[in-house]
C-alpha cells in the first residue's frame, strides 16, 4: 500500500504511533490477556490509566489546580447544551460569539435549551469582498451581565482561528474541539474549555471538558445526570460507564504528545505546516484562501480552486494520489485540509507538490 495522507476534519487521522501501540496491545493489555475494552472501568488498571491521563493533559496544557478536568459522552455538539444547563439557570443571560458554523450551531442549542432572551449573540465576522475577518468589539464596553461568554477559536469549517485571547469581563466558555492542543494558551483566562475528541485527542464520542472549580456553584437548570460537571466531579467522570475504549486512546495520544516535546514543540510543527500550505496557496494563482491573514486557521486550511469546474478531476486525482478527504464541507463548498496534530509535515509537503503539479497541468 503506498502511503495515504488523510486530511479528514473529523473524525481526524491520529499519530501513526499511536494507532500501532493500540493494534499490538489490542487482544492482550497490560498484561491482563483482555483488550483495554474488555475490563471494569473501576478496576485497578482502568483508574491507573485515567489518573495518568489527566496527570498527563494537565501538565501538557498548564492546567491550573482550580480547574477540574472531565472526561464526558457526547463530542462537540453534546458541550452546547451542558454549557446551558450548568450555568444558565432559570434567568441567567449569556453572550455567544458568532464566527462561523460551529459557534452559529452552539447558539441555535442555547436558544432552544434557555429562553431566547437569555442569549444574545454578536457576529464578529466582516466581509470584505470573499474575504473574511474576524473583527471583536470592546467588550468592556457592554454593560451587561452575563454568567459566560462563549466563542469558538477555531471554526473548522470556515478554516477561521481567533489567535489573539479574548480579553472579557465575563468568564470565557471556549470551544476548542478543533484546535485543543494545538498551540500553547494560558488556561487560566477561561472559565471553561470543551473539546471534541476527534479532532486533536482520539476517538469521536469523547468529550474533554477543563472547568474552573467557580463556575461550578452556578445555578442550574434540569438536566440529564450524566452531562452533570458536579457529579462528574464527584465521580472521577465515572457516573455511568465511561467510554474507556477512547478515553485509552486519547490518554495514548497525550503520551505521544509528551514524547513529542509537548505543545511548544507540536505548535512549531504546526505553524511550519501551515505557512508552507498557506505560502504555497498565496504564490500560486490558481488557488485561493479567502480568509483575512490573522485569522487564516492553523488547523483547517481552506482553500479554493479558482476555476471550480476543476473541483471535481481534484478530488479525484488528489484521492489516487494518495490525498484524501481533501473536499470542503459542503456548506462553503471548495477544498480543505486539515493538519491537525497528528498530521506530519511531510503530508503537506507532498500535498503542495500534488498541488503545484495539479496547477501546471491545468492551466489555461
Ligand atoms: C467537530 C466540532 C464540533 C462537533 O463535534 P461532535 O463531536 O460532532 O458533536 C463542535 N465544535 C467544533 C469547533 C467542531 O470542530
Amino acid at each position: 500500500m503506498s502511503a495515504t495522507y488523510n486530511f479528514c476534519a473529523g473524525p481526524a487521522m491520529l499519530p501513526q504511533a499511536v494507532m500501532e501501540k493500540a493494534q499490538s496491545e489490542l487482544l492482550d493489555w497490560n498484561g491482563l490477556g483482555t483488550s483495554v475494552m474488555e475490563i471494569s472501568h473501576r478496576s485497578k488498571e482502568f483508574i491507573a490509566l485515567t489518573e495518568q491521563a489527566e496527570i498527563d493533559l494537565r501538565e501538557l496544557m498548564s492546567i491550573p489546580s482550580n480547574y477540574h478536568v472531565l472526561f464526558m459522552h457526547g463530542g462537540g455538539r453534546g458541550q452546547f447544551s451542558a454549557v446551558v444547563n450548568n450555568f444558565l439557570g432559570n434567568n441567567g443571560k449569556a453572550l455567544y460569539l458568532v464566527d462561523g458554523s460551529w459557534s452559529s450551531a452552539a447558539v441555535d442549542e442555547a436558544k432552544k435549551l434557555a429562553g431566547e432572551t437569555q442569549i444574545d449573540t454578536l457576529n464578529i465576522i466582516e466581509k470584505n469582498g470573499a474575504t473574511s475577518r474576524v473583527s471583536i468589539p470592546n467588550l468592556k464596553e457592554l454593560d451587561q451581565d452575563y454568567r459566560y461568554l462563549h466563542y469558538c477559536p477555531n471554526e473548522t469549517v470556515d478554516g477561521i482561528e481567533i489567535f489573539d485571547e479574548l480579553d472579557s469581563p465575563w468568564p470565557i466558555v471556549a470551544d476548542m474541539s478543533s484546535n485543543i492542543m494545538s498551540r500553547e494558551i494560558d488556561v487560566s483566562r477561561y472559565g471553561l474549555i470543551y473539546a471534541g475528541a476527534q479532532k486533536n485527542i482520539g476517538p469521536s464520542g469523547l468529550s474533554i471538558v477543563i472547568v474552573k472549580d467557580e463556575l461550578l456553584q452556578l445555578p442550574q437548570l434540569p438536566q440529564s445526570s450524566i452531562m452533570d460537571y458536579r457529579l462528574g466531579v464527584k465521580h472521577g467522570s465515572m457516573y455511568n460507564t465511561p467510554p474507556t475504549f477512547a478515553w485509552y486512546l486519547a490518554a495514548e495520544v497525550f503520551r505521544w504528545l509528551k514524547a513529542s516535546g509537548g505543545v511548544a514543540e507540536v505548535q512549531k510543527t504546526n505553524e511550519r505546516k501551515a505557512d508552507t500550505l498557506y505560502q504555497f496557496i498565496d504564490s500560486c494563482d490558481f488557488y485561493e484562501n479567502r480568509v483575512a491573514f490573522e485569522n487564516r486557521s492553523m488547523m483547517n486550511v481552506t482553500f479554493y480552486l479558482k476555476d471550480e469546474a476543476l473541483n471535481d478531476e481534484f478530488i479525484k486525482l488528489a484521492k489516487a494520489a494518495g490525498f484524501v478527504a481533501l473536499k470542503g464541507h459542503r456548506s462553503v463548498g471548495g477544498m480543505r485540509a486539515s493538519i491537525y496534530n497528528a498530521m506530519p509535515l511531510e503530508g503537506v509537503e507532498k500535498l503542495v507538490e500534488f498541488m503545484a503539479d495539479f496547477a501546471d497541468k491545468n492551466k489555461a
